[in-house]
């Protein structure tokens, strides 16, 4: 299979290649086999994109927020009719089954592109009327911003952060994770045939000292970036050396509540979906389930029966539902979190191990038994791993739920109507989920709090992240001064 891209970037209108960089390879994750093979920027490419990306902000600055939508728009039309093309493209850079790509992934970024399309002419600032004097406000982009993708997502981060930028009138040179390459240059293709003038979204590869590169030019006006806690905190800290402005969508360690009077079904179903949708490789995964002591056996039964009706297999086969790990590497630190919560003591339920076939599979594993001090229940894993752990009260799993320097997500099982909320308000995290988890529509909000990140994507709070508020004091009268 090869999904090998024209060129390794994409700048100024056009793929660009420069052979002097160092190679990136693309691992199917399902076979192992290299299916591509790119290069990371070299500084004379980074400086291509900053110049172009510098450029081009001015042409799409001056159009109307209208005329942006327009082309947003027209590429989420286009990535609708080439979905098919664009999962298969995705299940390659990732290894995540068809059966995901088809539905999520192209899908998720095209409703980017519809949703900021339809605001960007909306985009507008305020009138205060002061006496005989007025203000008005007017909202800017901020210029030249870059985004920084992890490699569970490569096609929605690229557009979740890539809509509203240029929404908004700014440009971007967004780095894909030197893991998954590839997705990012079809986006920046096809906004290119909607109509974007050149330089306004462009794409480089690299590893982390690309991105570095960009954080730090003078040029950059914004980062943002999806990625790990420790990445974040020192891309935080240089772009604050440039007072640029952020956005950190980091990792978690999210808790998921299920009272005694849940609906079973439901609540494994939100366990499922919230810890081995995509093998498990999702920020905002549920991994800390607390399963109130009166249900536990009759969750954790149904939870393992369900569990292993997995059907782990080729991605590409529509029947699969369960994919391998993102990389050899990804597979050995969560084979080595299992064996932690073998050795810690934790109670393994099912899975547990590699699969008996190519590329990087681990079967869905779930531990039960599991106490607040293990490290399974301490440390994001960012793999089909699932820490079941026993509570008795509300006030006890609320402390032991927010116990964590983590705060991207939280979720409760629950029918008793006023708990669902009180219990929802008392969440230190982002992004809560009452009787569901995980789902992430462009309409809402989603970010972290605590070391999860700052900011927000998606939804209107998105285009207050990607734009500034200049206010313009209008005199009307005559100008005192005191001497
Ligand atoms: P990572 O932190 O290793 O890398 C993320 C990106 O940062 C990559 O593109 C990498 O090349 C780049 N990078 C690394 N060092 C850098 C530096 N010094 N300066 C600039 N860029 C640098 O993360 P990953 O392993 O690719 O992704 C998994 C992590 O991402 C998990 O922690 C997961 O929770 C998180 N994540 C968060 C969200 C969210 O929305 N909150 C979504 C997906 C993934």
């Amino acid at each position: 299979m090869r999904a090998q891209p024209t060129a390794s970037h994409f700048i100024n209108g056009a793929y660009v290649e420069d052979t002097e960089g160092r190679e990136i390879e693309c691992i199917y994750p399902a076979t192992g086999e290299v299916v591509a093979k790119l290069h990371s920027a070299t500084p004379a490419i980074i400086e291509q994109a900053l110049a172009s990306a510098k450029e081009g902000q001015k042409i799409w600055a001056a159009m109307s927020g209208t005329e942006r939508g327009r082309v947003l728009r027209r590429a989420a039309l286009i990535i609708e009719e080439r979905n098919h093309e664009l999962s298969v493209l995705e299940t390659l850079d990732t290894g995540k089954p068809m059966s995901e790509t088809l539905y999520v992934d192209a899908t998720s970024g095209r409703e980017a592109l519809e949703y900021f399309g339809g605001l960007a002419g909306s985009v507008t600032g305020e009138h205060i009327q002061l006496g005989q004097d007025w203000v008005y406000t007017v909202r800017e982009p901020l210029g030249v911003c870059v985004g920084i993708g992890a490699w569970n997502y490569p096609t929605q981060i690229a557009c979740w952060k890539g809509a509203p930028a240029l929404a908004c009138g700014n440009a971007m040179i967004f780095k894909p994770s030197e893991t998954t390459p590839i997705c990012a240059l079809k986006v920046a293709e096809i906004l290119h045939e909607a109509g974007l003038p050149a330089g306004v979204y462009n794409v480089v590869q690299g590893y982390g000292d690309v991105g570095a590169a960009l954080v730090t030019d003078a040029r950059v006006d914004k980062v943002s970036l999806t990625g790990s806690v420790p990445t974040g905190r020192k891309v935080y800290a240089a772009a604050a050396e440039g007072m640029k402005h952020v956005t950190m969508e980091l990792g978690g360690k999210s808790p998921m509540i299920v009272f005694d009077d849940a609906d079973i079904e439901d609540a494994v179903s939100g366990a499922i979906l919230g810890n081995f949708y995509s093998s498990g490789q999702v920020c905002s995964n549920g991994t800390r389930v607390f399963v109130q002591k009166g249900i536990k056996k009759a969750f954790l039964k149904r939870l393992k029966e369900r569990t292993e009706q997995a059907v782990m297999g080729d991605p590409m086969d529509e029947a699969t539902n369960f994919g391998p790990m993102v990389s050899a590497n990804q597979m050995n630190i969560v084979l080595g979190y299992i064996d932690k919560g073998v050795d810690e003591g934790a109670k393994l339920i099912t899975g547990g191990k590699m699969a008996q076939r190519d590329g990087f599979f681990i079967e869905p594993t779930i531990f039960a038994d599991v106490t607040d001090d293990m490290t399974i229940a301490r440390e994001e894993i960012f793999g089909p791993v699932m820490a079941v752990l026993d509570f008795d009260d509300e006030d006890e799993v609320i402390a032991r739920a927010n116990d964590t320097e983590f705060g991207l997500a939280a979720g409760v099982f629950t029918n008793d109507l006023t708990r669902a909320h009180r219990v929802s308000q008392a969440f230190e995290a982002g992004t809560c989920y009452i009787n569901t988890y995980n789902l992430a529509p462009v309409e809402a909000p989603f970010g972290g709090s605590k070391a999860s990140g700052v900011g927000r994507e998606n939804s209107k709070e998105a285009i207050n992240h990607y734009s500034q508020v200049k206010s313009v004091y209008v005199g009307m009268g005559p100008v005192e001064a005191p001497f």
